[in-house]
């Protein structure tokens, strides 16, 4: 077994996820990577991330919708290492719509994405890490996990949950060196912040530039968007010993959002 930690990002193949595999990487830690993609960029990625820092990156495509693959994941993790020491629960999805037209297939696949694949990964990675008196669990989650916007009515509710998830698996692990926490992150400029410009300019009747200044950033004292680095930052903390008595907490790092 490697001395390196050992850690599993879920949605690493791109925007926050992808970072924080980065920043993990960077530390010295072997990774497994986890999301959708092409699957040349993929492996540019991974190649690429073991060039550069030395550690060993595995990618696990799982398609976190479905229980039973993120248990599969998190078993082949574990077998690949002999063990696994940090999970990042961040795969993520979002639609916006009012919720009369909310489409049903949507809000089961943000419940089941947003939501309950961190319950999957959680109850698959708890026995093993028990066992072994270590776990750093992160699970990302959002301003939103504290306050609501209009339109995002299953993204909202994915959230809050998290953050029980995160409170309950804080109390469990405790006593075993498990940790789980939860980061808040505001509006950071990823593809999943991208993608829900143009719905938000129709639900809203918005342009382009009146969404990102007047709705995105509008909620950011700062006005200025959360970078990558910076969660991955906060995530990489969350795994050295200053942070050993952090446990069920929510990190938020929003510039200032949810304080308004
Ligand atoms: P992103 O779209 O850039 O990345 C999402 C990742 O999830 C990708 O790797 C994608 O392949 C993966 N994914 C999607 N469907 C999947 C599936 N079925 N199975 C496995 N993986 C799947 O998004 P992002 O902005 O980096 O968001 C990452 C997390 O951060 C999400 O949980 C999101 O809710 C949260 N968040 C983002 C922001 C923001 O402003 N970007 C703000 C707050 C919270």
């Amino acid at each position: 077994m490697s001395e390196r930690r050992a850690a599993l990002v879920t949605g690493s193949t791109s925007g926050i996820g992808l970072g924080i595999a980065t920043a993990f990487a960077k530390a010295g830690m072997d990774v497994t990577l986890n999301g959708l993609g092409d699957p040349a960029e993929i492996e540019k990625t991974r190649k690429g991330l073991e060039a550069e820092y030395g550690v060993t990156i595995r990618y696990d495509g799982a398609n976190l919708m479905d229980g039973s693959a993120a248990e599969a994941m998190i078993a082949s993790a574990e077998a690949a290492f002999g063990k696994l020491d940090v999970l990042v629960n961040n795969a993520g999805i979002q639609h916006v719509s009012p919720i009369e037209d909310f489409p049903i297939e949507k809000y089961n696949s943000i419940i089941a994405l947003n939501l309950s694949s961190a319950f999957h990964t959680i109850r698959a990675a708890m026995r093993g890490m028990k066992a072994r008196q270590y776990g750093r669990i992160i699970n990302i989650a959002s301003a939103h996990a504290h306050v609501a916007s209009p339109f995002k009515s299953a993204y909202v509710m994915a959230k809050h949950g998290i953050l029980g998830l995160t409170k309950t698996v804080a109390l469990e692990g405790a006593t075993f060196n498990v940790r789980c926490n939860a980061i808040s992150p505001g509006y950071v400029h990823t593809p999943l912040v991208e993608a829900q410009i143009p719905d938000t300019m129709k639900a809203r009747s918005l342009t382009r530039e009146q969404v990102i200044n007047d709705v995105l950033l509008a909620a950011q004292p700062t006005k200025q968007f959360v970078k990558v680095e910076d969660i991955a930052g906060v995530a990489l903390f969350l795994t050295t010993p200053p942070a050993d008595q952090i446990n069920g907490a929510a990190i938020n790092v929003d510039g200032g959002w949810t304080a308004a």
